[in-house]
């Protein structure tokens, strides 16, 4: 009867939905007056009951030569073992990769996470520590800590990579987890489409019953948009109390994210909050080191570390160094040499050249309403102390100064105490929202336009 009814279905209906979802649909049972067809999954019950369930009736009629009730049920047998892929709902509603999902079948064709952003090929320092061991403990198991997992950080420090990484992890354990990776973007722009075709409750769906790890990177672009916020704000309330894990990824803390609602922010901050720093000079050189090996490119000591002083800002920007000295040294065949990286990364360091320790502090000073000779001087009152710290800080973060160095620029002050400062600073800066913005303005100024 079934076969029946699917050969004329096949005729009637256009390839892609055909193959996608009626041909998985198989008979179980059949009564006088129903028949019963088994389905892989709920979700494609769901689906096909919605979007071809007239279609599936009429041509059941029209063999059967009278109306019968249709029943979909799970089908047991096909979900343990050689469960068949689950059909991914992004493409049905869509076709395209905006949404990555990691397919049932291990090596499912279609868009996939980055197989270099593992764990493996991620450097941790006092930069990304927390972050990356949250990371871990997520991808051990997903959902039951940690939930949301909320990691933010300036651009090109590693939370995409992190996202990844969680994603390959936990897919290597356990291939039929449906991990989805997605920008905040992409979530909206395929609500925007999805909404204007009506098709509102499959956007739900997809978000809701096709995730068991939802990762979403730069969640700070839903500012712009007040319904895909209230959109997300669902779907994030509904995977959590069903208990899936939710990572979730920003440029700035939660609570410093301009026009969203406060009751997103409460939500994006229920879990574990993590920030992501520039990394400090051993663990630059650490980081281009293991990219240099990954990519078979020979870099002397001596290079990598001149390589690592200049290049401070983000770890994008020192793989884009070590690329283009990599291109550079094979194109001419002349070997690395720390003069020879100076003049091919001369014009990629524009403005760095020109900081000094002075400079630092007479922006911090001008910033502070002090003077740079306070900062030089002896006084160890509040403000001035903690002025002379953050101008401290910058030196070793922006100019990786020694802090012997650093102590002597500052009126000879010892060492220890150049290094009690910059620690000061930065832990202040892991935890403080409001203090980072101002570090971050004032790295702005010091580094001029
Ligand atoms: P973000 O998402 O924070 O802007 P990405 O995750 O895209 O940054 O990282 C930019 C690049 O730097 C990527 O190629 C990534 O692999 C690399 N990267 C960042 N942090 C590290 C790290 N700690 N160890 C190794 N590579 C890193
Ligand atoms: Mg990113």
């Amino acid at each position: 009867m079934w076969d029946l009814a699917l050969a004329k279905l096949r005729h009637s209906m256009a390839n892609y939905p055909y193959e996608h979802w009626i041909s998985q649909l198989t008979q179980l049972g059949r009564t006088e007056n129903k028949l019963t067809l088994g389905v892989p999954s709920l979700f494609t019950r769901d689906w096909i009951s919605q979007h071809y369930g007239d279609l599936v009736k009429k041509a059941v009629h029209s063999v059967a030569g009278e109306p019968i009730e249709i029943e979909y049920v799970l089908d047991e047998s096909r979900q343990l073992g050689a469960r068949p892929p689950e059909p991914d709902p992004s493409a049905a509603a869509t076709p395209s990769d905006e949404v990555v999902v990691g397919q049932v079948a291990p090596r499912a064709p279609g868009p996939k996470l980055n197989e270099r952003f593992t764990f493996e090929n991620f450097v941790v320092g006092p930069s990304n520590q927390l972050a990356a061991a949250a990371a871990a403990a997520v991808a051990e198991s997903p959902g039951t800590q940690y939930n949301p997992l909320f990691i933010y950080g300036g651009t090109g420090l590693g939370k995409t990579h992190l996202l990844h990484a969680i994603g390959n992890r936990i897919l290597e354990r356990d291939p039929t987890i449906r991990v989805v990776y997605t920008s905040a973007e992409r979530f909206l722009n395929e609500f925007v489409v999805l909404v204007k075709k009506g098709q509102m409750e499959e956007f739900r769906r997809m978000f809701r019953e096709g995730v068991d790890v939802l990762m979403m990177d730069d969640i700070q672009i839903l500012k712009k948009a007040v319904e895909t916020q209230n959109e997300f704000f669902h779907t994030f309330n509904d995977l959590k109390d069903l208990g899936k894990a939710i990572v979730l990824t920003s440029d700035i803390h939660p609570n410093e994210l301009p026009n969203i609602e406060q009751r997103l922010r409460t939500r994006f901050t229920s879990g574990l909050t993590a920030d992501v720093f520039e990394p400090p000079f051993e663990v630059r050189i650490a980081i281009i080191k293991r990219k240099a090996e990954q990519e078979r490119v020979y870099l002397p000591d001596d290079v990598a570390q001149f390589v690592a002083s200049k290049v401070t800002r983000s770890v994008r920007d020192l793989e884009g160094a070590l690329t283009r000295l990599a291109a550079h040294a094979t194109l001419t065949g002349r070997a690395l040499s720390v003069d020879y990286a100076e003049e091919v990364l001369r014009d990629m360091l524009p403005q760095r050249q020109s900081i000094s320790i002075e400079q630092i502090q007479k922006v911090v000073a001008r910033y502070y309403n002090m003077t740079a000779e306070d900062l030089r001087g002896p006084n160890r009152t509040r403000p001035i102390a903690n002025a002379r710290s953050v101008a401290m800080y910058f030196s070793r973060k922006l100019l990786s100064s020694s802090f012997p160095h650093i102590g002597a620029a500052f009126g000879d002050k010892h060492h220890t105490t150049v290094m009690a400062a910059v620690e000061r600073v930065a832990a202040r800066r892991t935890n403080n929202a409001a203090y980072t913005k101002e570090l971050e303005e004032l790295e702005r100024q010091i580094s001029g336009p």
